[in-house]
């Protein structure tokens, strides 16, 4: 909670900021105890003003040049492409084709990721699938709202293009745990000693997931 003081204000208000912090006014003459008082007996409003809060979607923010995102775990700027070519700009070390370089650049630049990660990460479940001898059936990169991988009964391991965005000791972590789902269908204490013991780095990399938990909308 933080308390304002405002010589202006003829009576407390109450406001919720959009960082979900509540916000209280105090009118000249006013006190913090009064201030805090008069919160608690709105308690009620603040709770379904936060509940409103929560329920809106945040909106997709724009992509333009200049905008720095994660690519690899590291913030990569998007920049405008080399003189006289209007239609690319630049990313990562990729160049990507743009009909309008002044437009939210967000759709093209995803996709060019989800390309990226289409071609890189494969392999690389290829390569854990045979050095641990936990064969996948089939690999797919899809474009996933809530998860950064899963795997099916058949063998199927599916994971989220978004993984190039995560350093890749993420990238690996997300890769074995779907594999170790192979052997373990489940969040078993087995199936955890099984990511330990093929990814003793496990528990920094579901951190750094936990933190960054808005590449997940
Ligand atoms: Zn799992």
């Amino acid at each position: 909670m933080v308390l304002v003081r405002n010589a202006r204000a003829r009576r407390y208000v109450l406001r919720l900021r959009p960082d979900g912090c509540v916000r209280v006014t105090i009118p000249r003459r006013g006190s913090a105890i009064e201030a805090r008082r008069f919160a608690e007996r709105n308690q009620d409003w603040v709770e379904r003003q936060l509940q409103r809060l929560i329920a809106r979607p945040a909106r997709p923010k724009e992509w333009l040049i200049g905008t720095e995102i994660l690519f690899r775990g590291q913030l990569v700027k998007i920049e405008a492409g080399t003189q006289g070519d209007n239609g690319v700009i630049l990313f990562g070390g990729g160049v990507v084709r743009v009909n309008d370089p002044a437009a939210d650049l967000r759709p093209l630049v995803e996709k060019h990721l989800w390309r990226l990660a289409a071609k890189e990460l494969p392999p690389r479940v290829l390569k854990y699938s045979s050095l641990h001898q936990l064969p996948a059936r089939r690999i797919t990169v899809r474009n996933q709202r809530s998860r950064w991988g899963s795997c099916s009964h058949h063998g199927t391991v599916s994971l989220n293009w978004r993984l190039v965005q995560t350093p890749v000791e993420v990238q690996d972590y997300i890769i074995l745990h779907e594999l170790c789902h192979l052997r373990e269908m489940n969040h078993s204490r087995r199936f955890w000693r099984e990511v330990e013991r093929v990814c003793p780095g496990f528990e920094a990399a579901e951190r750094w997931l936990k933190q960054h938990a808005s590449l997940l909308r």
